[in-house]
C-alpha cells in the first residue's frame, strides 16, 4: 500500500470527530490493507512503532527533525524554526516545504507503507557514534521521497505527534467491519487485545487467520490490559451491588504485573512500560517461585515493618530517587501485596472466578511477597468495619471484589469495587487528563501559568470531555514543573477526540494524569462531561505518573461520585 493512501485517509479522519464516521473512513482503508501491513498500519494509527513493553521509542527529537527537513528540502535551519515558530506544528512546516522545496532530489520512489514503517524502525534502534546523523539521514530520504501531505505526517509520526484522535474502540469496530461488513467480530477481538495488549499483533492475526482470535491464550511475557475498579460510595452500596464479597485493603502504591518463564522474569507498570530494572529486589524472589511459570498482579509499595507504616506510591518513588534502589530498599524494604494470579504452568486463570484466584493469591507469604490482606464481608457492617481498619493502618481504602467475576482485563467493571477515604468532609477526588492551560494572571504572572482545563473520558463515545477548570491546590514549585512540561506537549490546536466549549490560552497533548479533589458534582452548560457534569471547587493534589489515559475517571464513575452525595 502506498503511504500516500494512508495520508489522505489521515487527513480525513483529522477532519472527523464523529465516531461512525471514523469507524467507516478506517475500515474502507482497512479492506484494501495485506495481512503483512495491517499491523504496522494499525501501530501507525495508535501513534506508536510498538506496544510501550517493547521498549522501543519512536526516536527523532524536534531540533533532528529540523534539521532533516532543512537538508530534504533546501531552506536554512533558521527559516525551519521561524516557520515553526509561527505554525507551532513541524508537520505542517515539513508538508509547507516539501511542497515549495528548493532542491530537488535526483530520483524519487513512492513511499510503501512498510518502507516506511520499516525506516522508522531503524531510526528508533539505531544507537551508538554517529547514530543521530544517520537517523537524521535516514529521516530525510524519507521526505526526499515524500509527497507534501505525507511529510506532514511523516513528521508528526515521528514526532510521536499524530494525534488522530482515533482511539483503539474505533480500531477494534473498524477491524470487524472490513473484513465481516459488520460488528460481530468486536467483542472476540476485544478480549484478544485485552489479554495481550498489543493492537497490530491481534490485527494480523485477525487478517491472517481469524480462526485464532476466539482462542488467543494469555502468554508470559506479553502483558495483560490491567483490570479497572469501578467506584461505589457507600459499604451498604457495595453490598448491594454483590452481595456476599471479598473485602481487601486497597494499597496505594505501585502496581505491577510480573512475570515468570523459567529464569526470566520481567514487570510491567500499569502502563505496561517494562520497569524490571527498578526492582531488583523483587526480581530475584520472584525468580525463586516454585513455578515454572507465572503471571500475577500486586501492589508495591514501602513498608515500615516495625511501625506497621506503609509509604505512599509518591513516598515510595521519591524514596527511591532520593536514595537510590540499593539503599532505599534497605531501609525501607518493598512489599509487593500479590492481589491476583492470571496465570500457572501453562494455565489461563483469567476466566475463573475471583474465588479460585484468591486460593492462590493467599499462596503467597514470602519477604518481598505477600497476599494482600483481606476477608469476606457479609453484609454492609463488615465491610464497614474493614474500611474503618484500612483507614486507620493509613491506608487508602477498601477494594471489593466480586467472588464469581473472571478477571475483567482493560475493563472497568463491577469485578472490583472501590471505596476510598475522603479528603476531608465532602471531599472526594478524580484522576483527569489535562487538555489545556492558562496563562497567569495577577500574582500567577511570574509563573506564567493560571491553571489548567481538564477532562474525563466517555467510554461510550470515545472522547474526551472537560470537567474542570483546576486553579488551586499548586504549590509554586509544582507550577513550575508543571508549566515546563505542558510547554513541552503544547499543541495548535484542541485535541481531535476532545469535547470542550472552553478556550484555552494553550491546548496540550492530553497524557498529563492529575488527581483533582472537589467539594461537589453539579450540572454546567459550561462543560461537556455527559450531561454537563463540573467540579466545584476543584483543586490540585497531586500528579499522577503511573496513571494513562486509559486509567482516567470515566462519565459513568463520575454519574456514579453523583450520586453518591
Ligand atoms: P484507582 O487507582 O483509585 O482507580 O484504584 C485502582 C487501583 O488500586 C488498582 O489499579 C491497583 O493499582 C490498586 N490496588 C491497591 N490494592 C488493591 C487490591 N487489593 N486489589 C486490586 N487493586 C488494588
Amino acid at each position: 500500500m502506498r503511504f500516500l493512501k494512508v495520508a489522505h485517509t489521515f487527513e480525513r479522519l483529522e477532519k472527523t470527530s464523529g465516531r461512525l464516521e471514523m469507524t467507516s473512513i478506517l475500515a474502507q482503508l482497512f479492506k484494501e490493507t495485506s495481512p503483512e501491513e495491517i499491523g504496522k498500519l494499525v501501530y501507525i494509527l495508535q501513534g506508536i512503532l510498538l506496544p510501550s513493553y517493547y521498549g522501543v521509542d519512536l526516536g527523532l527529537g524536534e531540533k533532528f527533525v529540523m534539521e532533516a527537513i532543512s537538508s530534504s528540502t533546501g531552506y536554512s535551519r533558521k527559516e525551519v524554526e521561524d516557520c515553526y515558530k509561527h505554525k507551532g506544528d513541524l508537520g505542517d512546516c515539513a508538508e509547507h516545504f516539501v511542497k515549495n522545496r528548493r532542491q530537488l532530489s535526483l530520483y524519487k520512489e513512492e513511499l510503501e507503507l512498510l518502507h516506511v514503517y520499516d525506516v522508522m524502525y531503524k531510526i528508533a534502534t539505531l544507537s551508538g557514534a554517529g547514530s543521530v546523523q544517520s537517523k537524521i539521514k535516514h529521516f530525510a530520504e524519507l521526505l526526499n521521497n515524500a509527497q507534501p501531505l505525507e511529510a506532514r505526517y511523516l513528521v508528526r509520526y515521528v514526532l510521536g505527534r499524530l494525534r488522530l484522535g482515533v482511539g483503539d474502540p474505533t480500531i477494534l469496530d473498524a477491524l470487524s467491519l472490513a473484513k465481516y461488513g459488520d460488528r460481530s467480530w468486536r467483542d472476540a477481538l476485544e478480549r484478544a487485545y485485552n489479554i495481550c495488549a498489543d493492537l497490530g499483533l491481534v490485527a494480523r492475526t485477525f487478517f491472517e487467520s481469524p480462526e485464532k482470535i476466539p482462542s488467543f491464550k494469555v502468554q508470559p511475557f506479553k502483558p495483560l490490559m490491567p483490570a479497572l475498579a469501578e467506584r461505589l460510595s457507600s459499604p451498604e452500596e457495595i453490598i448491594k451491588k454483590l452481595g456476599c464479597c471479598m473485602v481487601e485493603m486497597k494499597y496505594d502504591g505501585f502496581r505491577m504485573q510480573c512475570h515468570k518463564q523459567g529464569e526470566r522474569v520481567e514487570i510491567y507498570s500499569r502502563k505496561l512500560e517494562r520497569m524490571t530494572h527498578m526492582f531488583p529486589d523483587v526480581v530475584e524472589e520472584v525468580r525463586s517461585l516454585p513455578y515454572k511459570e507465572i503471571i500475577f498482579e500486586g501492589e508495591a509499595l514501602a513498608y515500615n515493618e516495625r511501625e506497621d507504616r506503609y509509604y505512599s506510591f509518591q513516598e515510595t518513588m521519591h524514596r527511591r530517587r532520593k536514595h537510590g534502589i540499593e539503599e532505599a530498599s534497605k531501609e525501607f524494604p518493598l512489599r509487593v501485596f500479590v492481589f491476583d494470579v492470571l496465570y500457572v504452568d501453562g494455565v489461563d486463570f483469567t476466566l475463573k472466578p475471583y474465588k479460585e484466584r484468591r486460593a492462590w493469591v493467599e499462596k503467597f507469604s514470602y519477604n518481598v511477597l505477600r497476599a494482600s490482606f483481606g476477608a469476606i464481608a457479609e453484609n454492609a457492617r463488615q465491610v464497614a468495619k474493614l474500611f474503618n481498619s484500612a483507614i486507620k493502618k493509613g491506608l487508602e481504602g477498601i477494594m471489593a471484589k466480586d467472588l464469581n467475576a473472571p478477571y475483567t482485563a482493560g475493563k472497568r467493571k463491577f469485578a472490583w469495587i472501590k471505596l476510598k477515604k475522603s479528603y476531608g468532609k465532602g471531599m472526594d477526588t478524580i484522576d483527569a487528563v489535562i487538555v489545556g492551560y492558562y496563562l497567569g494572571r495577577g500574582a500567577r504572572a511570574q509563573f506564567e501559568f493560571g491553571g489548567v482545563l481538564v477532562a474525563v473520558y466517555n467510554d461510550e463515545k470515545d472522547r474526551l470531555e472537560t470537567i474542570a477548570k483546576v486553579a488551586s491546590g499548586f504549590t509554586e514549585e509544582e507550577m513550575v514543573e508543571l508549566k515546563r512540561q505542558l510547554e513541552k506537549i503544547t499543541i495548535p490546536k484542541k485535541p481531535n477526540n476532545l469535547a470542550s466549549n472552553i478556550e484555552v490560552d494553550f491546548w496540550v497533548e492530553p497524557q498529563i494524569v492529575i488527581e483533582v479533589a472537589y467539594d461537589e458534582i453539579t450540572i454546567s452548560h459550561l462543560h461537556t462531561a455527559g450531561k454537563g457534569y463540573a467540579l466545584r471547587f476543584p483543586r490540585f493534589i497531586q500528579k499522577r505518573e503511573d496513571k494513562s489515559l486509559a486509567d482516567i475517571t470515566t462519565v459513568k464513575e463520575v454519574e456514579e461520585l453523583m450520586k453518591g452525595k
